[in-house]
């Protein structure tokens, strides 16, 4: 699974445990036909069986994240999970009952860093796609095969929209420059992230630990200040360090911290260890963390705590 970290995480139960996994190709854009905000179309999705979107967008550039996205989504038919496990990311966004309306500059500008993320994170390639399973960017009525019996949907004003200002801006963004942010925003978004678990560790080897749901914690461009934890169970005694990494994800070289020295394990078999870091990552730079144990142990339980600031 995969959390877009700008978005703000409205989990979907029982879908999100229930529906299978996919391999996000695609993203495909859609109008709600309701002036809804992002938490009104978790709140609908939560009551009632329809069929849900992996991402809501309200008129004022809220964004809600309801499932993770490599979990089946249900609203765009035959593109939601095919025979082979690929399937497409969706996003309803707010609009007039008719879905006649033109997107916000804010639902614009939050559609463009939305669609760079997924060409970021999930390598979803830049191009409109120019068949139904065509990895690629859409909207609902490009294909015939995303919908069970045709639809208007996102509506004429925002298929203009797409091409002319949403799908060349996540190209621009995706390709180096973001465009700018309609406002100065100076809050951080907060992440909290658990997981219950953990690998076993080997004695003096490094091993990576996803703190949440994947290995990187964060991925740039964005500023961040971040706390990692991980509770490790082993022999009294063992001494454990962590290490954070940067990875550049264009050339796959890693830029290593130096470790740090998180204590050892106490009389009762238990270690909390903790490791902060303050940075900025570069567009495509990914910060990960490392776990050593000088004897075999087992982590049993991880933590993230982080602020980010984007660009
Ligand atoms: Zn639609």
């Amino acid at each position: 699974m995969a959390w877009y970290p700008a978005a703000t995480r409205m989990e979907l139960q029982p879908e999100s445990d229930a529906q299978p996994a996919i391999r996000p190709t695609q993203f495909i854009l859609h109008s709600v036909a309701a002036p809804w905000t992002a938490r009104r179309m978790y709140e609908y999705w939560r009551d009632s069986t329809n069929l849900e979107s992996h991402f809501g967008l309200g008129y004022a550039g809220d964004l809600a994240q309801y499932i993770g996205t490599e979990t089946r989504a249900d609203s765009n038919y035959q593109a939601n999970r095919r025979p082979d496990g690929t399937g497409a990311v969706s996003v309803e966004t707010a609009s007039n009952l008719q879905h006649t309306d033109p997107w916000t500059d804010q639902q614009i500008e939050q559609l463009v860093r939305l669609g760079v993320w997924l060409h970021h994170h999930h390598g979803i390639p830049l191009r409109v796609c120019r068949s139904a399973s065509d990895p690629g960017y859409g909207y609902h009525r490009l294909f015939r095969a995303w919908s069970t019996s045709g639809t208007a949907c996102p509506g004429d004003a925002r298929v203009r929209q797409f091409n002319d200002e949403v799908f060349p801006g996540i190209v621009t963004g995706a390709t180096g420059q973001l465009p700018p942010p309609s406002e100065e925003d100076p809050m951080p978004t907060v992440i909290n992230e658990t997981r219950a678990g953990g690998p076993t560790l080997q004695p003096g080897a490094y091993t990576l630990i996803p703190m949440a749901y994947d290995p990187p914690l964060l991925q740039g461009p964005c500023s961040y200040a971040v706390t990692a934890y991980a509770t490790v169970k082993g022999e009294p005694g063992t001494r454990v360090q962590m290490r954070f990494h940067d990875l550049a994800l264009a050339t796959g070289r890693l830029s290593l911290d130096l470790p740090i020295d998180c204590g050892v394990i106490g009389p009762d078999g238990v270690l909390n260890a903790q490791v902060s870091r303050n940075g900025i990552l570069a567009t495509n730079e990914q910060l990960r963390v490392e776990i050593q144990a000088d004897r075999t142990a087992k982590v049993d339980w991880r933590v993230m705590r982080a602020l980010r600031w984007t660009p």
